[in-house]
C-alpha cells in the first residue's frame, strides 16, 4: 500500500489547508491508485496569498540581484540533493517514465532556477547617450506575479515561471495544475529549508476555474505567466485586459515535422526515424512542442513510413517506474477517452491507423498497471491537411502522416493551421533547411533535431500558440517595467 501525500498551500511562509477545508484527490494515472490530496482553494486562500506576496514585495525587490540569486541557488541545491525523490514523485503524479523525469524534468527544473539566478546577475543597465542627453533604462520589478502551470511537465514548467519572476524581484503566487501538485509542494517545503523570506514564494492549489481564475482577476496581481490550453489562455487574456495586466501565454501547438527524401537515405534513415518518433511520442505526446503532423516528401514515403511504424511498435509501453519503459501512461483515464475519441473521429473522417488506434489491452500490461491510463503510439495516414485531426491538438501519442510534393507544398501545409508554436525540418541539405525555416510561421524551428534548447534563447508561439516569449532576457524583461531616466547634457 502506497503512502499518501497531503499537499498544503504555502502562504506567507506557512503551510495551510484550504480555508474551507475542501480537498482534491490526487491519483497515480498509471495505476489509478489514490496517492494524496491537495487543498481545493478558493478566492479566500488566493486573497491571503496575494496579500502575503504584496507585503513581501518591497523588501524582496530591494535586494541586490546577487542576493535574490543566492536564494534561487540554495533552492536548486536542495532539489538537486533530493533529485531521486522528486523524479519518483513526478513519475507517480503524471504517469511519465521515471527515466524521463530523472533525466529531463527534474534536471531541467534545477537548471531553470540556476539559469535565471545567473542571468539576473549578468544583466546590465542599458544606457544611451547622444549630444543632448543620457538615457538610463532602469527595470523595475512589476509586483506580484501569478505563475500558472499545467500537468504535462509540472516542476519543469513551474520553475520556468517562478525562477525569472523571483530573480527579477517580483514576489510570486504560483498555481500548479490540480492534477499534478506534488512536486510544487515538495518545492514549497524546500523553499522554507532554503531560507526564503516569508511571502516571497506562495503556492495555492486548487481548480483552475475557481482558484486560478480568482488569482488572475485579483487587482493586486500585476502580471500573469501561463502555460496551458488555448481556450484557458483566451479566458485569462480577457480577464486581464481591463486592468492592463501584462500577460505571457504559452499555449498549444499542431507542430509539423517535415521529412525530406534526402533525410531518409540509408545512412540517415535510422537517425531520422528515431528523431521523428521521439518528437511525436515523448511524454506520451503530451508536450506542446510534440511533432504531431509528420509531413513526408512523396518520394520518401515507401522507405520512411514502414520504418517509422516499426519504430512506433517497438516502443515499450509499461510501468513508468520500470527503467525499460519508453511510453508511460497518459495523465488520466478521462484524457485517454479524449484521445481515443479524437482517433475514432480521424478514422471516421477516412484516416487509417497504421499502428495503435485503440486502447491498450490491459491484459498485455504489467499487473500493477492494468487500471492505468495507457494509449499506444498511433500513426494515422490518409487524411487531408484540413481534417480535424490535422488541425486540432490531440495532446496524446498520436501523429498524422501527410505527403507533400515539393518545398512550397510542405511550407503551405506546415503553416496551414491556426497554431504557430514550433516545427522540425529533417534534411541533409543545410541551405534547404535554412530556406524552409525562414518561411515557417512559428516560434522555433529545429533542424534534424527536436527540443534541443539553449535557455538564453526565447521560446514561445505565434497565433493561437500564444503571446510573448519565455527564456533568457525576454523572461526577465517580462517581469519588469522599463523606466527611462533622461539627464539633459548641458554643454560646458
Ligand atoms: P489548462 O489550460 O486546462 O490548465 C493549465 C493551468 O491553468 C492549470 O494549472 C489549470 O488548473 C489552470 N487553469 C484552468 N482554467 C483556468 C482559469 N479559468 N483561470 C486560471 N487558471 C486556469 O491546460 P492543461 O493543464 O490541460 O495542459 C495542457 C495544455 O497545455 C495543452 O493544450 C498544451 O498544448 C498546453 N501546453 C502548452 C505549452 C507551451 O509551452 N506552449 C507547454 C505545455 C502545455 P487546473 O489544472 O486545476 O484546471
Amino acid at each position: 500500500m502506497m503512502m499518501t501525500t497531503t499537499v498544503l498551500n504555502l502562504i506567507d511562509g506557512s503551510f495551510a489547508p484550504a480555508r474551507g477545508g475542501a480537498t482534491i484527490s490526487i491519483y497515480n494515472p498509471a495505476t489509478s491508485e489514490l496517492v494524496g490530496t491537495a487543498p481545493d482553494s478558493t478566492a479566500h486562500d488566493v486573497e491571503a496569498a496575494v496579500e502575503a506576496a504584496t507585503n513581501a514585495f518591497a523588501a524582496w525587490s530591494a535586494l541586490a540581484p546577487a542576493q535574490r540569486a543566492a536564494h534561487l541557488h540554495a533552492l536548486a541545491n536542495l532539489v538537486e540533493r533530493d533529485i531521486d525523490t522528486f523524479a519518483r514523485a513526478e513519475s507517480i503524479d503524471t504517469g511519465k517514465p521515471l527515466a524521463l523525469a530523472r533525466s529531463v524534468d527534474i534536471p531541467r527544473a534545477i537548471a531553470n532556477l540556476r539559469f535565471f539566478a545567473d542571468a539576473v546577475c549578468d544583466s546590465h543597465v542599458e544606457q544611451f547617450a547622444n549630444e543632448h542627453a543620457r538615457s538610463v533604462v532602469h527595470r523595475r520589478a512589476l509586483g506580484v506575479a501569478a505563475c500558472i502551470s499545467p500537468w504535462n511537465l509540472p516542476l519543469y514548467l513551474f520553475t520556468w515561471k517562478i525562477a525569472p519572476a523571483l530573480a527579477s524581484g517580483c514576489t510570486v503566487v504560483g498555481k500548479p495544475s490540480e492534477i499534478t501538485p506534488v512536486t510544487a509542494w515538495m518545492l514549497a517545503q524546500r523553499s522554507i529549508e532554503a531560507g526564503f523570506p516569508r511571502g516571497v514564494l506562495n503556492i495555492v492549489n486548487g481548480r483552475g476555474p475557481l482558484c486560478g481564475a480568482a488569482l488572475v482577476a485579483h487587482p493586486r496581481v500585476a502580471c500573469i505567466t501561463f502555460t496551458g490550453g488555448t481556450v484557458t489562455g483566451e479566458t485569462i487574456a480577457r480577464t486581464a485586459a481591463p486592468a492592463f495586466k501584462r500577460v505571457a501565454l504559452e499555449l498549444g501547438g499542431k507542430n509539423p515535422t517535415i521529412v525530406f527524401a534526402d533525410a531518409v537515405r540509408s545512412d540517415r534513415l535510422t537517425q531520422t526515424v528515431h528523431g521523428v518518433a521521439r518528437a511525436a511520442f515523448t511524454n506520451q505526446g503530451q508536450v506542446c512542442h510534440c511533432g504531431s503532423r509528420i509531413l513526408i516528401e512523396r518520394s520518401a514515403w515507401e522507405t520512411f513510413v514502414p520504418a517509422l511504424v516499426e519504430r512506433a511498435r517497438a516502443l515499450r509501453i509499461g510501468d513508468p517506474l520500470d527503467a525499460a519503459t519508453d511510453v508511460g501512461s497518459l495523465i488520466s483515464l478521462q484524457h485517454v477517452m479524449r484521445v481515443a475519441a479524437a482517433v475514432d473521429g480521424a478514422i471516421r473522417d477516412g484516416g487509417r491507423a497504421l499502428c495503435g488506434g485503440s486502447r491498450v489491452d490491459p491484459s498485455l500490461l504489467p499487473a500493477a498497471t492494468r487500471a492505468g491510463a495507457f494509449y499506444p503510439p498511433t500513426l494515422i495516414e490518409g487524411l487531408p491537411p484540413s481534417a480535424k485531426a490535422n488541425q486540432e491538438e490531440i495532446f496524446g501519442p498520436v501523429a498524422t502522416l501527410i505527403p507533400f510534393a515539393d518545398e512550397a507544398e510542405a511550407v503551405a501545409i506546415a503553416n496551414g493551421t491556426r497554431f504557430g508554436l514550433s516545427a522540425s525540418v529533417w534534411t541533409s541539405d543545410p541551405s534547404r533547411a535554412q530556406r524552409i525555416a525562414s518561411q515557417l510561421d512559428c516560434g522555433t524551428v529545429w533542424i534534424n533535431s527536436w527540443m534541443v534548447r539553449d535557455l538564453r534563447a526565447p521560446i514561445g508561439g505565434m497565433h493561437a500558440s500564444g503571446l510573448g516569449r519565455e527564456g533568457g532576457r525576454e523572461a526577465l524583461h517580462f517581469f519588469a517595467e522599463p523606466v527611462v531616466v533622461v539627464t539633459h547634457e548641458t554643454p560646458e
